[in-house]
């Protein structure tokens, strides 16, 4: 017999019933998101840990529907669920291509060297994914070489087998990979050897806390030197004081991302922000 007590399951019914009917009201807006020309991608620089320029930006997604601007945190889950991530992911994957060509054409040799854009399991999962991303990169004359594709630990290891056949066919055409929120997955070495992996980022929960926490700086230390004994290159995520920047100089991460140097940028500012990365 439920509880009837006034309070108790009353209120979490009704809070229930509200959760359910924000997240319908979500996957019904994403449906439309891009014909309403309600997506934008947003740019965060990636820095050389050492000399603090500019090596890269991660491609963020941001959805501002007439009702206020929704977290990725929120929505992100939601079209994966829904499948919505898909068509919405190509058009991310567009964004990429078309940044990664214009970059090269402004800045030349001096081009930052990689374009992240995340992929979620639902897009690995698409049997037409690789003739879709051959005929992207062909219309916008894109580089693959600089395009760093992120599929978090937990999406590839959630289905090894297809996902490493996936990603050998992605590495094939040329792009480069990385294993997003790396740490929070749970692969063995022997899992990680065996993925066509460039990059490992690790999660921002690790970061948390380093410059105070001998244990915690212990993990992170230990992680990045796996990493170069595998030969990959390392980014920290969410990097935001110097003690962390300090700590992760000295343990060899080669990339860093973080608000201690930019948040997500538009794409004028990420434009200056390069430029002013030059003069450095
Ligand atoms: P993520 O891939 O781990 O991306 C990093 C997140 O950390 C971003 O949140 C970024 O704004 C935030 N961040 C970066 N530096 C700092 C920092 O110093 N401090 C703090 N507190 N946060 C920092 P964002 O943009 O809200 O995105 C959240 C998640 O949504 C992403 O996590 C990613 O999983 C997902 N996402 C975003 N864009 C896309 C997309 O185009 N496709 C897919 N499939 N997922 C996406
Ligand atoms: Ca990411
Ligand atoms: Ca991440
Ligand atoms: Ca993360």
């Amino acid at each position: 017999v439920k509880q009837q007590g006034r309070n108790g399951w009353h209120f979490f019914s009704a809070s229930l019933e509200e959760k359910v009917r924000k997240k319908l009201s979500i996957s019904n807006g994403l449906r439309l998101a891009m014909e309403r020309d309600e997506l934008s991608v947003r740019f965060q620089p990636i820095v050389d840990t050492l000399s603090t320029r500019i090596v890269g930006a991660e491609m963020l997604l941001r959805w501002h529907p007439a009702e206020g601007p929704v977290s990725p945190a929120l929505f992100i889950p939601i079209a994966e669920m829904t499948g919505s991530i898909v068509p919405i992911g190509s058009w991310v994957f567009a964004q990429a291509c078309q940044a990664e060509a214009d970059w090269r054409s402004r800045w030349g040799e001096l081009a930052p060297a990689y374009i992240s854009v995340n992929i979620s399991a639902r897009q690995l999962n698409e049997k037409n994914l690789l003739s879709e991303i051959k005929a992207i990169i062909k219309t916008h004359a894109c580089d693959p070489a600089r395009i760093l594709l992120e599929i978090t630990e937990t999406a590839v290891m959630a289905d090894i087998d297809t996902n490493l056949r996936v990603l050998r066919s992605l590495a094939d055409l040329g792009f480069r990979v990385a294993i997003d929120d790396f740490g929070t997955g749970y692969s063995s070495l022997a899992q990680l050897t065996k993925l066509p992996v460039d990059v490992l980022k690790i999660d921002k929960a690790f970061i948390d806390g380093i410059e105070h926490h001998p244990e915690s700086r212990a993990v992170v230390k230990a992680v990045i030197g796996l990493g170069r004994a595998v030969g990959v290159k390392m980014i920290a995520e969410g990097v935001e004081n110097p003690e962390q920047l300090l700590e992760l100089r000295n343990f060899g991460c080669d990339f860093v991302q973080g608000y201690l140097f930019y948040r997500p940028l538009e794409k004028h500012q990420f434009i200056e922000a390069v430029e002013q990365s030059f003069k450095n």
